[in-house]
């Protein structure tokens, strides 16, 4: 599914030295490598604050600790993500509230959320699935009518932009009241290891969240607030920095592999290319998603196995039927376009290093089966 392999042999110089740089300096940890990663993010995507952590589920967890949200409080986000996002609202003892997505992005749906605010609804967490920013000018609207917390997940967004309807541009993660991503390998921005991080524009919150990776602390051994342990280290850090200036160039050759894949499935009856709601650039395509309509992903999945092609299902499972959270308090209607996704959807080869030869073989292969 990625050639990080690949991506490594084009920056491996500058790779190599700076981490050997880290390891003579030994400032493992809160090392200069770190806060000076933190400073090129902020300034890469405009934003005041960046926090590094340890992965993006702990940026999640934090920022909902850090927002002082409370057992018991309400928070709405997608059925159809990856489990990371109601993981942490069920472990600090919120409440998660599942929606439905949109068939188009795959994202989560405004009306559905609207539908599912009561009284105690504290935040909404948008994600932006597969690199496409979630209708954020609906989601903003909502959670300033009711008073809302939005907090993004933007573990797949990293680099895209938003186009909002004033005609603002901004970095996807930086429109809600904080974000969080992970630098996880895959990832569009991955390190060689777990690595995270928070962004926010608001200074009080950013001042609490640095507490809250670091135990608590503000002064040296004074615990003001429970903390955690989450800490990106400085080796990580010197992975990113050296990526970093990269990141538009490889979300610019993700968009023209995904347009290359596109074109080639153009015509095609019985499959639905993604779906670019708006300009081209708000999606970083961390995957590529087709949906296949006349019933054969299946089928498909086993003969791209049989071919050595990698793929993937994005998600096999709703969040809402899954054991660990499942609730009296859903109902199947309410979830019409995520029980037909995951009958649908499949994940094709996305990463920096796909060539003209490797897409040609998977795209004709998959054709070729789908209309047999
Ligand atoms: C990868 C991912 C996460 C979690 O990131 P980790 O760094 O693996 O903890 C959270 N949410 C989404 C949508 C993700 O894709």
């Amino acid at each position: 599914m990625v050639d990080l392999k690949g991506q490594y042999e084009q920056i491996k110089e500058r790779i190599n030295s700076s981490i050997l740089d880290v390891i003579e300096s030994t400032a493992f940890i809160n090392g200069p490598e770190v806060h000076s990663f933190q400073k090129e993010l902020e300034e890469y995507l405009d934003v005041k604050h960046v926090i590094p952590c340890a992965n993006g589920t702990d940026a999640l967890q934090i920022a909902m600790m850090g927002l002082g949200l409370r057992p018991g409080d309400e928070v709405i986000t997608a059925d159809f993500t990856f489990a990371a996002t109601v993981e942490v609202i069920a472990l600090l003892q919120l409440t998660p509230v599942l929606v439905d997505v949109e068939p188009d992005s795959f994202n989560i749906d405004p009306e559905a959320i609207r539908k599912a605010i009561t009284p105690k609804t504290k935040a909404i967490v948008p994600v932006h699935l597969f690199g496409q920013s979630a209708n954020m000018d609906a989601i903003m609207e909502i959670a300033k009518e009711h008073n809302l917390y939005v907090i993004e997940d933007n573990a797949q967004g990293i680099g895209g932009n938003y186009h909002s309807k004033n005609g603002n541009i901004s970095k996807s993660g930086t429109i809600g009241h904080v974000a969080s991503t992970s630098f996880f390998p895959s990832k569009n921005l991955g390190c060689y290891g777990d690595g995270g991080a928070i962004f926010t524009n608001d200074d009080d919150l950013a001042h609490t969240l640095r507490g809250i990776v670091n135990h608590g602390m503000y002064i040296r051994y004074h615990h003001d607030v429970i903390g955690v342990n989450s800490r990106l280290d400085s080796i990580q850090a010197t992975v990113l920095r050296a990526k970093l200036p990269n990141l538009d160039h490889y979300n610019t050759a993700r968009r023209d592999a995904a347009k290359k894949y596109t074109d080639a499935f153009k015509d095609q009856e019985h499959i639905i290319t993604p779906n670019i709601i708006g300009s081209d650039d708000t999606h970083v395509y961390h995957q590529y998603t087709l949906k296949i309509t006349n019933g054969k992903r299946d089928a498909l999945a086993q003969h791209l196995n049989d071919n050595d092609i990698p793929h993937g299902i994005y998600y096999p499972i709703p969040l809402h039927s899954q054991k660990a959270y499942k609730d009296d308090r859903y109902n199947e209607a309410d979830f019409p376009v995520t029980n037909q996704l995951i009958k649908e959807v499949i994940s094709l080869p996305m990463h920096t290093e796909l060539d003209n030869d490797q897409i040609d073989f998977i795209t004709k292969t998959v054709i070729r089966f789908v209309n047999k």
